[in-house]
């Protein structure tokens, strides 16, 4: 049976780990290292691998940490990307198999938040970094907002029953902005209530379902009409392309709410 736990980090990360039953676990994005080996030693597992989606600081802080602890981890990460410490260099169609793991995810190339951001696809699970939130998206930092409009149309031609394991927990200021966009949708009014009821636990909203998001997260909705006509009203000029809309969305939220 795999398991599948996120590990809190920072303010709002998380590191997850996967593990299944036999002592080794597969690290994803350890921005620190801290907090992972506390839950490994916790759980008496030995990280055998790390899979790294992107450059940034808070997905990368943690390797050299669990390297020194875990001598034969493997360190896996984009080849596109510049990242000191990883060993194992992957891109679009890769397998990675990890040694005495049946945990096997493919590659899959996402950029746009970052020009090599990865994400790593084991049905039904999808670890992709920063590219895909709940009810958002990734900024772009050094991809394109073409590439990130495509990496996310790429995302949602998975079956609608992945499981997304995101990076950071965003929801609820997330469901903030995509309200401004849909502020009728109704899946989403449904979505506002039940996450602020799971926040007021402690609980976390990810993972979270693909075809939740195809109901409530504008930046995937760009080809229904009321998501099209906000972004015009916003912009003040007609839009005609999904990816036009997506862009528009996105600077609207990066300049006006976050
Ligand atoms: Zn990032
Ligand atoms: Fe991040």
């Amino acid at each position: 049976m795999i398991t599948i736990h996120g590990v809190p980090a920072f303010d709002d990360n998380y590191i997850w780990v996967i593990s299944e039953g036999n002592g080794k676990a597969a690290v994803v994005d350890p921005g620190d290292e801290a907090p992972v080996i506390d839950y490994l030693q916790v759980y008496d597992l030995q990280a055998v691998a790390i899979l790294i989606t992107h450059k940034h600081y808070d997905h990368v802080g943690g390797i050299t940490g669990l390297c020194r602890q875990y001598r034969d981890v493997r360190v896996y990460g984009p080849a596109n990307e510049n990242i000191s410490g990883i060993d194992r260099k992957l891109k679009e169609g890769d397998r990675v198999d990890i040694p005495g793991m049946k945990f096997s995810p493919e590659v899959i190339d996402i950029p746009g938040h970052t020009e090599g951001h990865i994400g790593y696809y084991a049905s039904p699970a999808l670890f992709c970094g920063d590219t895909l939130f709940a009810c958002g998206c990734g900024r772009v930092f050094s991809g394109s907002f073409a590439q990130l409009h495509a990496s996310l149309v790429r995302i949602c031609e998975l079956p609608d029953s992945t499981d997304i394991y995101c990076a950071h927990e965003y929801t609820l200021d997330n469901i903030g902005f995509a309200k401004w966009v849909e502020p009728d949708n109704p899946e989403l009014l449904k979505r506002e209530k039940q996450v602020i009821g799971e926040r007021e636990q402690g609980l976390a909203t990810v993972p979270f379902r693909l075809a939740v998001e195809k109901e409530t997260n504008p930046f995937i909705r760009t080809d229904m009409d009321g998501v099209r006509s906000s972004a015009e009203k916003y912009s003040g000029t007609g839009l005609s392309t999904a990816e036009q809309v997506f862009t528009v969305l996105r600077q609207w939220k990066d300049k006006d709410y976050d």
